[in-house]
């Protein structure tokens, strides 16, 4: 990978959607039996869009193991919002929003249907902020290079749920809770980011590499050990984990969708990792399903 590729992703960090119509909510959907998992995926490089590699081999396979699901509802770090914003129209478009990758990526086409009436549902679910139903955005690459590995059909409706840009941690780790009811209704919800995701000291000479720095490999062993224990806080409150904290989230637009996940977590989910590794240095692709 070239470094203007990774340079590219930098930038437009700001996505502000235009205002969607508000609308009321009616809560037709059947609670299942069972509870959908929720699911923090490092999406790394948009290249494991169309790669067969151990990453998106994984994608697949959790995909088989788990429930299908009614939709997907997915919270990318590549939608950050003033405001919070779900996507509602009936064909999201894919977002090729990158620069410097082959052809090959940005002819990839995802025609997944939305779900409008889940978009309405979901707005009411939530009351401690104003939801705004999106109709321009559609399916970013955190969230398109995954999905289209687990359900390559395209048949499963995809929804996005923007990410406020302007609020603190705990605010996302409170608001995914008021999302909560989508898993007892067969709605599987992923955070797409990296835990570790530092562009700016990528290891050039070790880009495709499962590599780590020691810092990195550091603060993927902590985020694991406070996941495991529970310790929600330690994670809200990530500047103050330790030393190393500001190298692994420089900005927090990859963390967030961690937070959403955790807040989502149950107190009896089984907790697992995948994709546990490093690469490039100062990424980590570590994932974790909750449930
Ligand atoms: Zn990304």
């Amino acid at each position: 990978m070239e470094r203007s590729t990774f340079l590219g992703l930098m930038g437009g960090a700001f996505a502000i959607t235009g205002l969607g119509s508000l609308s009321s909510f009616a809560d037709n959907l059947e609670e299942s039996e069972t509870m959908m998992p929720v699911i923090f995926i490092g999406h790394g490089s948009p290249m494991n869009g169309i790669e067969d590699n151990e990453f998106s081999r994984y994608w697949k396979k959790l995909a088989l193991e788990i429930e299908r699901p009614k939709a997907v509802l997915c919270i990318s770090a590549h939608w950050l919002t003033r405001g919070t914003f779900i996507t509602a129209m009936e064909h999201p478009q894919t977002i090729h929003d990158f620069g410097g990758f082959p052809q090959a990526l940005f002819d990839v086409q995802y025609p997944a249907p939305g779900d409008p009436k889940l978009a309405e549902e979901t707005l009411g679910l939530i009351t401690s902020t104003k939801v705004v139903l999106d109709h321009e955005w559609g399916l970013d690459h955190g969230t398109w290079t995954i999905v289209r590995h687990m359900y390559p059909e395209a048949d499963i409706p995809v929804l996005q749920f923007s990410i406020d840009y302007n609020k603190p941690a705990q605010y996302h780790y409170d608001l995914a809770k008021e999302l909560m009811a989508l898993r007892k209704k067969g709605v599987l919800i992923l955070g797409s980011g990296n835990m570790v995701h530092n562009l700016r000291m990528v290891a050039w000479d070790k880009i495709d590499q499962a590599y780590g720095f020691d810092w990195t490999i550091e603060m993927n062993e902590l985020f694991k050990e406070k996941i495991n224990s529970g310790d929600h806080k330690a994670l809200i409150d990530y500047e103050k984990l330790n030393k190393a904290a500001f190298l692994a989230i420089p900005t927090p637009d990859h963390y967030y969708p961690l937070l959403y996940t955790l807040g989502l977590k149950q107190e009896n989910d089984e907790v697992s990792f995948f994709n546990d590794k490093p690469m490039a240095g100062s990424l980590t692709m570590t994932s974790v399903k909750f449930g």
